[in-house]
């Protein structure tokens, strides 16, 4: 089926996981211990042969402040030399967070975007559109080393001018499109102005990633694009897009490489680790990275596990819920804690798609459509949430349209 390459990570079975795991959490944290002065300093006294896999909640946690501190590259694990790319990590305030990569750390990357590539089915005979941008957002470059390595027919398009994307999926037949998950959105509204139905664009499959986007959102992307979509998770900090995992086929969930990633999920406030179908925040430990490998990185993601068991689609690696938001993106408000993907699920329930929360004293929430949905929304919001909020209806097209990640919340 897949002729170009057989990538046998994905069906590894609970017993070669837990050897792998166990060997490569020791070489890793004697690597960082013995290369890295920001870890041997974080380590301090603790006896690094008795860490195994099961007592790894021992280790103090990796913050991204940390990271920021560590700038350029006090926190990287090799000599420069051997440092073949750098890429960037999400922030908007103070220093940036800088991830280096080894030559063997790309080739990982690409590893772990080939079993997305395998799961989803996407071969050489794809036409590949790469919308993400290829710049020190990882994004462009992780969907990039993998299309090419497979030969697919390459489109390293990048973000930006919807009409040309949609005038090249047609004319060069694009079947497989890679892009944050809002942004099919704008290209169906785009195509519609243009008087093209977005179904009878080429495409079939969809990678989307880079931020939360819920059930609701996906079927109606799919109804209307008439493609299947997959979602993609994976941080810069890991390795970017691709890399911790990627979804059941089945659509269990994420399964996470574990092979790759130790994944927990903790309690953000005392850091306690959760048990399964808690949620909590995400953390992560690379245990196949050489430049910086992260250890018990607090990713500020949010999920629970959903099962450790093997899931029906054959697939042996922890299930983790598909991402709802980032600890940051919290709203707090009249005693009630959400996210954006909890106002986002109630919205595209109404098929509003386009809608902006504005969070100050009160919460108001915007959307383009129809006012005779105010009553609805606004018992859902009262009913699934514990909020109500001043809800306003707009004409179409009145709010502001996102090619990358949408910014649906505004704190006034
Ligand atoms: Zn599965």
């Amino acid at each position: 089926m897949h002729p170009f390459y057989v990538n046998n990570g994905i069906y590894l079975r609970r017993e070669e996981i837990e050897e792998i795991k166990r060997k490569r959490l020791r070489n890793t944290l004697k690597h960082v211990y013995e290369n890295s002065e920001f870890y041997r300093r974080k380590f301090d006294g603790i006896d690094l042969d008795k860490i195994t896999p099961e007592t790894i909640s021992k280790l103090p946690f990796t913050t991204k402040q940390e990271l920021r501190s560590a700038y350029p590259l006090k926190a990287s694990c090799v000599p420069k030399e051997k440092i073949v790319r750098i890429h960037m990590s999400g922030g908007t305030t103070g220093e940036p967070v800088i991830i280096p990569y080894t030559r063997k750390d790309v080739e990982q990357w690409k590893e772990m975007m080939l079993r997305a590539f395998e799961i989803a089915g996407i071969t050489s005979r794809d036409v590949i559109q790469i919308t993400p941008a290829f710049g020190l957002w990882n994004g462009g470059f992780g969907f990039h080393f993998a299309a090419d390595a497979i030969n697919a027919f390459v489109i390293p398009i990048g973000p930006g001018n919807t009409r040309n994307q949609i005038r090249f999926m047609l004319d060069f037949g694009v079947t497989v499109l890679c892009a944050t998950a809002s942004y099919p959105l704008r290209i169906a509204e785009v195509a519609e102005e243009l008087g093209i139905r977005p179904s009878d664009l080429p495409v079939e499959k969809m990678l989307l990633g880079a931020e939360p986007w819920s059930d609701e959102t996906r079927k109606r992307i799919e109804e209307i694009f008439n493609a299947r979509t997959y979602d993609i998770p994976g941080l810069t900090e890991m390795g970017g897009v691709g890399s911790v995992g990627f979804e059941c086929p089945l659509r269990k969930g994420l399964h996470m490489w574990e092979d790759n990633y130790i994944v927990e999920v903790i309690d953000p406030k005392t850091g306690e680790v959760l048990d399964e179908g808690e949620e909590g925040e995400v953390v992560y430990t690379a245990i196949n990275r050489e430049a910086m490998p992260l250890i018990r990185y607090r990713s500020g993601e949010v999920s629970e596990i959903v099962s450790k068991e093997r899931c029906e689609c054959g697939i042996e690696h922890i299930t983790l819920k598909r991402i709802k938001g980032r600890t940051d993106d919290m709203i707090i408000h009249s005693g009630a804690k959400f996210y954006p993907s909890d106002v986002e699920r109630i919205l595209s329930g109404y098929g509003i798609m386009h809608y902006k929360i504005e969070v100050g004293s009160e919460v108001r929430v915007l959307f383009e459509g129809d006012s005779k949905l105010i009553a609805k929304i606004s018992k859902d919001f009262r009913e699934f949430i514990g909020i109500n909020p001043e809800i306003v209806a707009l004409p179409k097209g009145t709010l502001e349209r996102f090619e990358g990640k949408a910014k649906r919340v505004v704190r006034i």
